[in-house]
C-alpha cells in the first residue's frame, strides 16, 4: 500500500496565526490541490494528520469543522484529488492527550486504521517541527515544507536528521513520484 501523510495548515492550506476558524478562512496553497490529485492517480492513499486547538479552545465548533473539511474536499474533487482519511487532534494543550502533535497519537491511529504495524518509509509531510516529531517514532520519511511555518521552522529549529526539505506540497510530490517504487510496510 502506498500511503502518505499530511499535515493539513500550512501544508495543503494557508496558515493563519489565529487558526483556520471558518470555511472562507480556508484557503488552499497553490498547487497544493493538484499535488493531491496527483498522489491520487498515481495510487497513492492521502491521509491528513492535524492538531485542531482552535476546537478545544473553543475557536469553533464541530460544524464549522466539518464545514471547513466539506469545503477541503470539495475544492480537492474539483481538482481530481481525493482524501482517504482526516485524522486530527480536538484537544488544547491542556488536555494533556497523546494524540496532539509532537505527540504521536495520531500516527499510531493511522498505523491501527491501515492495519499496521508502524509506519516505516511512509513519508509524513508537515511545516512545523512538531509534524516531523510526530511522525518519527512511526519511522516516517520526514519532509518539511516552506509553506506556512515551513520558513521559521527552518530558521529556527534542528530538524530530524535525514528530513527533507521542498518548497512545498507540488515540489514534494515531484520529489516523490520521481523516486523509485519501494515495498512499503503490508498489513
Ligand atoms: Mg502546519
Ligand atoms: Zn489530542
Amino acid at each position: 500500500m502506498k500511503l502518505v501523510i499530511l499535515d493539513r495548515d500550512g501544508v495543503i492550506n494557508e496558515d493563519r496565526d489565529d487558526y483556520i476558524k471558518s470555511p472562507d478562512e480556508w484557503v488552499p496553497v497553490p498547487g497544493s490541490l493538484a499535488a493531491i490529485a496527483r498522489l491520487h492517480h498515481e495510487g497513492w492513499r492521502v491521509v491528513i494528520a492535524s492538531n485542531q486547538s482552535g476546537f478545544g479552545r473553543g475557536l469553533f465548533d464541530m460544524n464549522t469543522l466539518n464545514a471547513i473539511h466539506l469545503k477541503m474536499q470539495k475544492s480537492l474533487a474539483t481538482a481530481g484529488g481525493r482524501l482517504d482519511a482526516i485524522f486530527f487532534c480536538p484537544h488544547a494543550p491542556e488536555d494533556h492527550c497523546n494524540c496532539r502533535k509532537p505527540k504521536p497519537g495520531l500516527f499510531q491511529d493511522i498505523a491501527n486504521r491501515y492495519g499496521l504495524d508502524d509506519l516505516r518509509d511512509v513519508p509524513a509531510v508537515g511545516d512545523s517541527l512538531r509534524d516531523l516529531q510526530a511522525a518519527q517514532p512511526l519511522g516516517c520519511g520526514l519532509h518539511l515544507v516552506r509553506t506556512g511555518k515551513g520558513e521559521r521552522t527552518l530558521a529556527a529549529e534542528t530538524l530530524p536528521t535525514g528530513t527533507h526539505v521542498h518548497d512545498d506540497l507540488a515540489a514534494f510530490t515531484d520529489w516523490l513520484l520521481s523516486q523509485p517504487a519501494k515495498p512499503q510496510a503490508t498489513a
